[in-house]
C-alpha cells in the first residue's frame, strides 16, 4: 500500500510555551512496496516522520495516508487498530518491548491480540524462528534468558507475526557489531524481497541506504532536504556531509564496483570495509 503525506506539519507541545515544530511542508509518497531509506541527523525528524506511518503521532496539519486509511489533522480521535495490523514497527532496541513468559507466547502475542486463533499463531512462530535465525529450542524459554542479540531476534519475528504489509524499521541493527549488523539486514531484505513488503527504514549507515534502498528520504531541520535513488548518496555526498551525514569511502568505492559491473543488486555477501 502506498504511504502519501501532504502538507504535513507536525508540532510538540502545541500550544504551550515550549512548542517544537518537528516536520514542515512535508509532502512525500512512498509507494507501495518499495525499500525506503530515511536518512538524516539527530533530531532532523525522521523519528516524528516514521511514527505518523502506524499513527503513533497524527499530524497537526495536512493528512497521512497509509492505503485508504486516511489521518488527518483537526479529526477527532480516530481507532487506529486497522492500521496498526497493517503497520509493524519495530523500534530501536526491540528487545526493551519483550514482556511475556515464553518467547513463544511473546511472538503470538500481536497476532493472537488482532484475532488470528492461538495454533495458527503458534504455526506463525514456528515459521518465522528460521527466518529470523532461531532454533526452535527457544520457543518455550524465557525470553530473559536468552542473549541480547536472541532476544532482538525475538522481538522482531513477533513484529513479523502479524505479517504487516507496511515494515517500519528504526536503527533495527543499532549497537550490532558489522557482522551482526550485515545479518540483520540481509533477514529484513530477504523477508522484503520475498513478501514485497513496503519497507522504510531508518538508519544512520549510508552503507545500508546505498546497499538496499530503491528510494531515499533525506531530512534536515524537519524538512525534505532530497528524495531520489540510491546513486543520490554517491552524487550528493559533499552536501550530505554538510548537514552532518558522513559519506564513507567504502560507500563510493561500491557505487563505483556496481557501475563498473553494471550491477543494480549487490551480492549479499558484498563487505565493504574501510
Ligand atoms: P530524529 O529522529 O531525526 O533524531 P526527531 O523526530 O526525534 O528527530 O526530532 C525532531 C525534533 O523534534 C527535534 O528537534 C527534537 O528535539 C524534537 N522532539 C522530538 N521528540 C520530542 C518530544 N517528545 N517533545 C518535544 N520535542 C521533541
Amino acid at each position: 500500500m502506498d504511504i502519501v503525506f501532504s502538507e504535513v506539519e507536525y508540532r510538540y507541545m502545541q500550544g504551550t510555551p515550549f512548542e517544537k515544530v518537528a516536520l514542515k511542508d512535508l509532502s512525500i509518497t512512498i509507494p507501495s512496496g518499495s525499500f525506503t531509506a530515511v536518512i538524516g541527523h539527530t533530531g532532523s525528524g525522521k523519528s516524528t516522520f516514521i511514527q505518523h506511518i502506524n499513527g503513533l503521532l497524527r499530524p497537526s496539519a495536512g493528512s497521512v495516508k497509509v492505503g485508504s486509511f486516511e489521518m488527518k489533522a483537526g479529526k477527532k480521535k480516530q481507532d487506529v487498530r486497522e492500521l496498526r495490523k497493517e503497520v509493524g514497527l519495530v523500534f530501536q532496541y526491540p528487545e526493551h518491548q519483550l514482556f511475556e513468559e515464553t518467547v513463544e507466547k511473546d511472538i503470538c502475542f500481536g497476532p493472537i491480540n488482532f484475532g488470528l486463533p492461538k495454533e495458527k499463531a503458534s504455526r506463525r512462530a514456528k515459521e518465522l524462528l528460521p527466518l529470523v535465525g532461531l532454533e526452535e529450542e527457544v520457543l518455550a524459554s524465557s525470553p530473559f534468558q536468552l542473549s541480547g542479540g536472541q532476544m532482538r531476534r525475538v522481538a522482531i519475528a513477533g513484529v513479523l507475526a502479524i505479517e504487516p504489509s507496511v515494515l517500519v524499521l528504526d536503527e533495527p541493527a543499532a549497537s550490532l557489531d558489522p557482522e551482526g549488523r550485515q545479518q540483520m539486514m540481509s533477514l529484513f531484505y530477504e523477508y522484503h524481497q520475498r513478501n514485497k513488503t513496503t519497507t522504510v527504514l531508518v538508519t544512520h549507515h549510508m552503507e545500508d541506504a546505498a546497499k538496499y534502498a530503491d528510494q531515499i528520504i533525506v531530512f534536515h531541520e524537519g524538512r525534505v532536504e532530497m528524495v531520489g535513488g540510491r546513486e543520490l548518496i554517491f552524487e550528493h555526498a559533499q552536501r550530505l556531509n554538510e548537514i552532518g551525514l558522513d559519506v564513507p569511502k567504502s560507500v563510493r568505492f561500491l557505487h563505483n564496483f556496481q557501475e563498473r559491473f553494471h550491477l543494480h543488486e549487490v551480492p549479499m555477501s558484498f563487505e565493504m570495509k574501510e
